[in-house]
């Protein structure tokens, strides 16, 4: 950010890299009602100081017998870096505080057989593992117990990366639960095939993180989620290896214990490679988008898409602060850019009457062939226009879904200037959609207000996943903390406050994100008590003592309270 506060997105990651933004901070300023300081910041002071490593001489040792010096890591970095995954409380306590507890050695797996030797270790010397992915997890399921005596061992599967087998007969591949989902995606395409599972986290997430969490990607309207797209894996557990002898495309055999898997975040077993189902590339992708004059509008526009199976791979709603804010997100516009820019405005606003403060967009992507692509843009457009949508344009559509990419780094750019924000999801029926995210805004109002917190917070809401039933919705929620005693505390108290609400007004837990060290205390809340003792008993079963606990109580009901 310059003198002038125009800030520029450095790097080439992205599409935004390189502009100058020069509306964004005086869109936020006005927006939450405070002045951003451009000097005197909130410098941060990565890394922090990092607990000493308890690895006893004994395991360190035996890791040696299984794994070779460069597949083990010792380093405070390297074990704070596998310690934490990305929500507010973990990156704010990166930056400006410590963790009281991180993994006392990291170590990388080659293959199967060595996930198992480190299984029969952590049994035999009573030590934790903790598998961990690509660290891209958003609800503390990385990070350790304070108060966790015992060594814990980080299984980072990052060398466990590879694509097995490609049968493009029976449209399978089998992957090793480490590879990463930018990886899976260019190698599969360079045979000609997808899985696709895209999360927006698609460039660090890795397979056997999206199994672990039950995530879901943003073209789920074709592909489907996560447990519809893996038709089997391996997983190493306490009690030996979990697999099965042929992929059937569906079976009936009885309880199938792989289910247990999906959202087991690391507590029954270490998976390590896993066998998907693969489609064609799509011969045509398009991008689109359509302006909504309110956000009723547009989630009526979204219930009509599913009930008539008009359905793009991906659709997403954004509320009237997130159009805005993707407005303030654009490059300064000059000569006959400016002019056109002003034109449309006016055409929205002045000529179709449109509310600025109001006015939401809706993004799509289309994917299949052209004639698909082209017969579905076109039921899309008279749909939206009977609910008063304006086709807005392929490059709005396309900006809006690069944006997601970006967002988390202008989450940990503002930090720096006294703002701290975040993202939480949920799931609700169609009839509750438009009450509950009225009501998770209102209740935000009142606990930001409550708290005499400075200025107003920014609260929005965006419609990311459709389904016959109900729709996911994504809030973001951030607030300007200079001067505030706790900022971390008071933002986790507000957005429990929120996740309340979310419940009481019937809404999930969570879409996809899952449940963690973060929202495990409202467990009781959404489940019958036979239900968490079913679910406390499943862990015992599989790792009666607790090696795979480092995130949470080990082995009785408190596991799961
Ligand atoms: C910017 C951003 C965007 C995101 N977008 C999406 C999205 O669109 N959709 C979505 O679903 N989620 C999204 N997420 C959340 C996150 O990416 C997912 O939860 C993801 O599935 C985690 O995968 P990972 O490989 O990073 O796992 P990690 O973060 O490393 O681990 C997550 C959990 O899985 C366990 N785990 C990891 N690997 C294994 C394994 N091999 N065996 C057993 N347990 C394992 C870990 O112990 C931990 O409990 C997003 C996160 C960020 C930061």
């Amino acid at each position: 950010v310059d003198a002038d506060g125009v800030v520029t997105l450095t790097g080439d990651r992205y599409g935004l890299c390189g502009q100058k933004l020069p509306y964004l901070l005086p869109w936020v300023e006005r927006t939450m009602g405070i002045a951003i300081p451009l000097t005197g910041l909130h410098t941060p002071h990565y890394p922090p100081a990092i607990p000493e490593s308890r690895l006893p001489q004994s395991v360190a040792q035996a890791l040696a017998q299984i794994l070779a010096p460069e597949q083990i890591l010792t380093e405070g970095v390297q074990r704070l870096r596998r310690g934490h995954g990305q929500t507010q409380e973990e990156m704010y306590a990166i930056k400006y505080g410590t963790l009281a507890r991180v993994p006392d050695v990291v170590v990388l797996p080659h293959s199967e057989a060595q996930v198992v030797a480190l299984m029969e270790l952590a049994q035999r010397h009573d030590v934790c593992l903790l598998p961990y992915g690509g660290g891209t997890s958003v609800t503390e399921a990385l990070r350790c117990r304070a108060d966790e005596d015992r060594c814990i061992i980080a299984v980072d599967m990052a060398k466990m990366n590879r694509i097995l087998w490609v049968d493009p007969i029976n449209r399978m591949a089998c992957i090793e639960a480490g590879a990463v989902g930018r990886h899976i995606q260019a190698a599969l395409k360079s045979q000609g095939f997808t899985m696709g599972h895209e999360p927006d986290s698609i460039e660090f997430s890795t397979l056997g993180g999206w199994i672990a969490t039950h995530a879901s990607g943003m073209k789920r309207n074709k592909y489907g989620n996560i447990e519809e797209l893996v038709l089997d894996m391996n997983v190493v557990t306490p009690k030996g290896v979990m697999s099965r002898q042929q992929v059937a495309p569906r079976e009936s055999a009885g309880m199938d214990v792989r289910r247990a898997m999906f959202g087991s975040e690391g507590t029954l077993g270490i998976i390590t490679q896993a066998v998907v189902k693969l489609y064609d590339l799509p011969a045509v992708q398009q991008y689109g988008s359509v302006i909504f004059p309110s956000f009723e509008d547009g989630v009526a526009f979204l219930y009509e898409l599913t009930q008539k199976n008009v359905l793009p791979v991906s659709v997403r709603l954004v509320d009237n602060i997130q159009f805005q804010l993707s407005q303030a997100l654009k490059g300064e516009k000059k000569g006959l850019q400016a002019f056109k820019s002003q034109a449309e405005k006016l055409f929205v606003t002045r000529i179709k009457g449109f509310d600025p403060e109001r006015m939401v967009a809706c993004t799509m992507v289309y994917e299949g062939s052209e004639e698909e692509v082209a017969r579905q843009q076109k039921e899309v457009l008279a749909l939206a226009a009977q609910h008063r949508g304006i086709n807005g344009g392929p490059q709005n559509g396309e900006r809006g879904y690069q944006l997601t990419f970006g967002i988390a780094y202008i989450r940990d750019f503002v930090m720096n200037h006294y703002l701290l924000a975040e993202s939480f999801e949920t799931s609700v029926p169609w009839s509750r959609v438009l009450e509950r995210c009225d009501r998770v805004k209102r209740r935000v109002e009142r606990e930001h207000a409550a708290r005499k917190l400075p200025g107003r917070p920014l609260i929005t809401a965006r419609v990311t996943q459709m389904y016959a039933t109900g729709v996911a919705v994504y809030f973001y929620f951030a607030y300007f903390f200079k001067g505030v005693a706790d900022p971390s505390g008071t933002y986790s108290a507000i957005e429990a406050a929120a996740r309340e609400e979310i419940l009481a007004a019937g809404g999930s837990i969570s879409h996809h994100h899952g449940v963690g060290a973060l929202r495990r205390a409202f467990l009781p809340k959404i489940m019958s008590e036979a239900a968490l003792t079913l679910r406390a008993e499943t862990q015992r079963a599989f790792d009666p003592k607790g090696v795979l606990t480092a995130n949470c109580q080990p082995n009785h009901k408190a596991a799961q309270h």
